[in-house]
């Protein structure tokens, strides 16, 4: 018995604490007095929130399968106004006289309804769209309806993508082209011409200063985008030449995303500031110094530098950036810029949670010794029986290391013949006896040896669930991002089992085994017993930012099923919008197959077979139907 069941009840508190709910749930997701998590628009200052229980069972009388992402839109509409919000705040708290236009990288999460969404929610702060490629340019063309609101053309221009850009300023739109390589000035400054447009011009530089965090790349002098100075200067040059400083008007750079820490964000703004400043005293026009992305989500809920969290809040964000500006601008007597960011994580990644159920769990079992091994044993085995036998505080790390030796030795023998299967079961049984006990014992330890961290991973259950995460959360497989996962019911009960989740494609790599934990990552995560006959339900939190499109169909499961929602006054709730994964004849589709001759190769198949006398014509009915059933059905596992 542990010590809480020994003290009393699991309560909803102690669930918030292990979980850490509170500190990365940003007031949108908390726990109900029900034990289950409940969703509170506006950052928990709303009255009603909604029970993603309530939601589940909503999805499945509809008749959607897990896995489901579902879409809070109140949540989107939240975030909009706090970015916008806390800027205004800044802004009028420091005496800024510039305004702030945020714009949204369609980067982060290009479907269609999230840009839908984003424009709807962003008109009242003129919240416009930043894009780095022709389709993205084209899909906010589509929605871009606010002319107060900038269009940020990033990434490497062709002349189609120069002319669309080009009409989009004939017709009123703020849209501006941000060069990226030098080469791209003259298409521009050629087709301007030809169309009879004056073209908005920003350039993009480097900025020498560096951010930790994942993606530290990005920026900085190594960053493979952006202007160096001296190119930079050449710009300046060609433009003026050609009598057109006038058209140059913004300065960008983009240090990279999640920036962790609070000072590399200050170091940066303060040097594109003063490029800024410079650019003005060689007589461009400008006006908007465009800071890029890299507002941080704190993911793990630690609130320090360490790359799935911040060291910093959006608020002190926001001051800071405009502080660093208007230090600038007032130190040589300019006028203050209209500040723009491209934040993109801070504002979609709350937004989408992924939900899905387990589908069976390898327990870990833990074998008993016997008191006396038989006389004929093998050397080895009786090794390792000693050493189980002497176990103790003092002699744990020698303990773990013999063990590891005794093992291979026995491991070693088998090879060769030496011992039986059902001897090497024997050892095997006193080998994981001595590890769950060490893993026991090592919660005692002040200092824990290297070779033990993980000894807990060794020992988890293995919980299997109904998602893909090469699909689902590519970043958690691909460069070990954590994002906080939890049941999302059953919070009043102890979580009485360690587990590393496994997904549903049976690929090595498909699992998740690295956990948010406030001090450090945790290798395993608390879960429920599986009651019978009952559902158990996981979440994955914050995964609106980069997962949906950065997906790919490993093993052939596509997309999820969607469902939008959106959370009333009242504390009820609306479907807004359902969107049905991918069947499986879309992903072998994707793949190039064609389904119509899939469905004939199978019933000439099925024919041979009645042919050969192996089923009935009747048999081949009910066969045939049921590949074709197949075709129509989700990837994923269906009940
Ligand atoms: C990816 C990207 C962003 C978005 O960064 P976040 O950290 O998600 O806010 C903004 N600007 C540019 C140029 C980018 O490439």
């Amino acid at each position: 018995m542990n010590k809480v069941e020994l003290l009393g009840r699991w309560t909803k508190e102690n669930s918030e604490e292990l979980y850490g709910i509170k500190n990365w749930g940003s007031g949108y997701f908390s726990i109900s007095d029900k034990g289950e998590i409940i969703v509170t628009p506006n950052n928990g200052r709303s009255a009603s929130g909604v029970s993603l229980m309530d939601i589940i069972s909503g999805v499945k009388d509809r008749g959607f399968d897990m896995p489901v992402l579902l879409r809070f839109e109140n949540i989107l509409d939240s975030q909009i106004s706090f970015l916008n919000n806390s800027f205004n705040n800044a802004i009028k708290t420091l005496g800024y006289k510039g305004t702030y236009r945020g714009v949204y990288p369609v980067k982060v999460n290009q479907q269609q309804q999230v840009l839908e969404e984003m424009t709807k929610f962003g008109q009242r702060y003129h919240h416009g769209l930043e894009v780095g490629s022709k389709a993205e340019l084209i899909a906010a063309l589509s929605l871009m309806t606010d002319r107060e609101a900038c269009l940020i053309c990033n990434g490497y221009k062709d002349e189609e993508f120069i002319d669309l850009g080009l009409y989009a300023v004939k017709m009123g739109l703020k849209c501006f082209f941000v060069i990226e390589i030098p080469g791209e000035l003259d298409t521009i400054l050629n087709r301007a011409e030809i169309l009879g447009v004056k073209p908005n011009i920003g350039v993009r530089i480097k900025v020498a200063s560096k951010a930790g965090g994942y993606w530290a790349e990005s920026g900085g002098d190594r960053s493979v985008f952006g202007l160096n100075m001296s190119q930079v200067i050449g710009i300046v040059d060609t433009l003026k030449e050609k009598d057109m400083l006038g058209c140059l008007k913004l300065l960008h750079y983009h240090l990279g995303s999640q920036i962790p820490n609070i000072r590399d964000i200050r170091s940066a703004v303060l040097e594109a500031a003063r490029v800024y400043s410079e650019l003005i005293k060689e007589g461009a026009a400008m006006g908007y110094l465009d800071l890029g992305g890299g507002l941080a989500v704190d993911y793990d809920g630690s609130s320090t530098n360490f790359s799935s969290s911040r060291n910093y809040s959006v608020e002190e964000y926001c001051a800071d950036v405009v502080e660093a500006v208007m230090n600038v601008m007032d130190a040589d007597g300019l006028p203050h810029p209209i500040i723009v960011t491209e934040s993109g994580r801070a504002l979609v990644a709350y937004y989408s949670v992924l939900l899905f159920n387990v589908l069976d769990v390898a327990r870990f079992e833990v074998f008993d010794v016997p008191d006396t091994l038989p006389d004929n044993a093998p050397e080895a085995t009786a090794n390792l029986f000693e050493v189980s036998k002497s176990l103790g505080i003092k002699n744990i790390q020698e303990c773990y290391n013999d063990a590891l030796y005794y093992r291979d030795q026995i491991r070693e023998m088998f090879k060769h013949g030496n011992i039986s299967l059902r001897e090497r079961s024997v050892s095997e049984k006193i080998f994981w006896n001595i590890i769950s006990r060490i893993a026991r014992e090592k919660k005692k330890m002040k200092f824990v040896p290297p070779e033990l961290e993980n000894i807990e991973s060794a020992i988890a259950d293995i919980y299997y669930c109904n998602f893909s995460v090469f699909q689902s959360i590519p970043d958690s497989w691909a460069i070990d991002q954590l994002f906080p996962i939890m049941p999302v019911h059953r919070l009043l009960e102890i979580p009485s089992r360690n587990a590393v989740i496994a997904d549903i494609t049976c690929d090595c790599d498909g699992k998740i085994d690295n956990f948010i934990d406030l001090h450090d990552v945790s290798k395993t995560l608390p879960l429920h017993l599986l009651n019978n006959d009952e559902d158990y339900y996981i979440g994955v939190f914050l995964v609106g930012a980069y997962q949906e499109t950065l997906g790919d169909l490993h093993n052939l499961f596509g997309d999820t099923n969607v469902v939008s929602i959106r959370i009333n006054d009242d504390g009820g709730f609306d479907f807004v919008r359902e969107i049905y994964g991918d069947s499986v004849a879309d992903v072998l589709s994707y793949v190039e197959y064609d389904t119509k001759d899939m469905k004939t190769g199978f019933r000439t198949i099925a024919e041979e077979a009645v042919k050969e006398g192996r089923i009935t014509a009747s048999e081949r009915r009910e066969i045939v139907s049921s590949f074709d059933n197949g075709l129509r059905g989700y990837t994923y596992y269906e009940r």
